[in-house]
């Protein structure tokens, strides 16, 4: 697979993960429980922790919320959870980070959005973010936002392109104001002190082709790390194919050092479900790998039988479950390949093509089932219990694949 050639940007430590200057892509996320319930936003940080979650974003919002923000840090350590947490502040966050300087302190992370920061005082306001920001050496992201971009800078924008022979449309005027945001955003925050490399910057729009056209120009232009991300994508299947053309896109151009996935849960809906969504449109390009992937085919006439398609469910919730275990004794497994495949015409090819595969057999053809393993035939499985004996050739597969040298011995001894 050709590798993409990442843009070079700083390198920002955000807690002890690193984001941008040729670090992993970061897959981050956000809480939605009310951040001065400490208990709750502590179990939903954990979950989304270990769901994969590399850093998590909590709102601070009022001063509840700040006062919360030092017990959520103890509590997270009582349980060793070791993630790097952002405050997320908009409208009073130059009140609340001066005045709750232990909060300041136990995040990891400031996200200032320039739109959001006052009118009249909003240069000041800011500064006064950034200055904490550079007091307790902290990174922020300038998360501009289309929702609420800075009107004043928009009214000035729209102002000067009046005044051109030819005035822009006013959506690429408001585009313009997008870069020109975070771009004065990231000048004034380096004149009041923070350095280069402990500043993130995103550019958040609703429309994908907005998005990819706003952060290919901030990607040109400057060279702090990109957080991407499509906001407001919105509920289930809109919200998932939105965000994965958006950051798919751009990834691809090597575009991004950080990603999240907007995506609005079903009422009582699983919040890790953006985590595994960032997972697996980083997977599905080869860029980061994070859990065994299992190849299967749509089905088509030449099988009538549903037994593929439940195999293939059972062994992806199989390795789901073994997944625990599985990444702390056998290091690369997360990187396999397993195909499960319904007849001969693609069957057997898939499967050589996979770390291990099982060509199933189509309607009319002879009850039998190839497994192949790194693309040589291994065995041929009939009769009754295919998936379980399937589930143990792989559990095998594993083991003698990815396993250390040691247990190979005590397993063939
Ligand atoms: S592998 Fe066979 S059953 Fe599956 S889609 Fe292809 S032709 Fe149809």
């Amino acid at each position: 697979m050709p590798d993409i050639e990442r843009k070079s940007t700083y390198q920002v430590m955000v807690g002890d993960v690193p984001v941008g200057g040729g670090a992993p892509i970061v897959v981050q996320s956000m809480t939605n429980t009310a951040t001065s319930d400490v208990q709750a936003t502590a179990d939903q940080i954990e979950y989304l922790h270990k769901a994969g979650s590399e850093i998590v974003r909590i709102t601070v919002n009022n001063k509840e919320a700040a006062e919360a923000v030092p017990y959520i840090r103890e509590e997270l350590e009582k349980r060793n959870c070791q993630v790097p947490i952002v405050g997320d502040f908009h409208y009073n966050g130059h009140k609340l980070i001066p005045g709750y300087p232990e909060t300041a302190k136990a995040l990891d992370k400031y996200r200032i959005n320039p739109g959001n920061v006052g009118t009249r005082t909003r240069d000041e306001n800011f500064c006064t973010i950034v200055e904490h920001a550079v007091k307790h050496e902290k990174p922020i992201r300038i998360g501009v936002n289309w929702g609420s971009i800075d009107q004043d800078l928009l009214a000035e924008k729209m102002d000067e392109n009046n005044e051109l022979e030819k005035p822009k449309s006013s959506k690429q005027v408001l585009l313009d104001t997008m870069v020109e945001s975070a771009t004065r955003s990231a000048e004034l925050a380096e004149e009041v002190g923070q350095p280069s490399n402990r500043i993130i910057i995103s550019c958040k729009m609703s429309h994908v082709q907005d998005m990819v056209h706003v952060y290919e120009r901030v990607s040109e232009e400057l060279d702090y790390p990109l957080h991407l991300g499509l906001t407001e994508a919105g509920m289930g299947m809109k919200g998932i194919v939105s965000s994965t053309s958006a950051l798919s896109l751009l990834l691809q151009q090597g575009i991004g050092d950080t990603i999240r996935v907007s995506l609005t849960p079903e009422p009582g809906g699983d919040r890790a479900r953006e985590v595994r969504v960032c997972q697996q449109i980083l997977q599905s390009m080869g860029i980061r790998s994070f859990m065994p992937q299992v190849t299967a085919c749509p089905g088509c006439g030449r099988t009538q039988s549903t037994y593929f398609m439940e195999l293939a469910e059972d062994i992806q919730d199989y390795i789901k479950e073994m997944m625990p275990i599985w990444r702390e004794m056998y290091p690369g497994v997360e990187e396999m390949n397993v195909a499960v495949m319904g007849c001969v015409v693609n069957g057997p090819g898939e499967s050589r093509n996979a770390n291990i595969g099982i060509s199933l057999p189509g309607t009319f053809e002879e009850p039998a089932a190839p497994v192949y393993m790194d693309g040589e035939h291994h065995t041929t499985l009939r009769g009754d219990g295919i998936g379980e004996r399937f589930k143990s050739i792989l559990e095998d597969y594993v083991m003698n694949r990815y396993g250390k040298q040691e247990e190979k011995e005590m397993a063939d001894s």
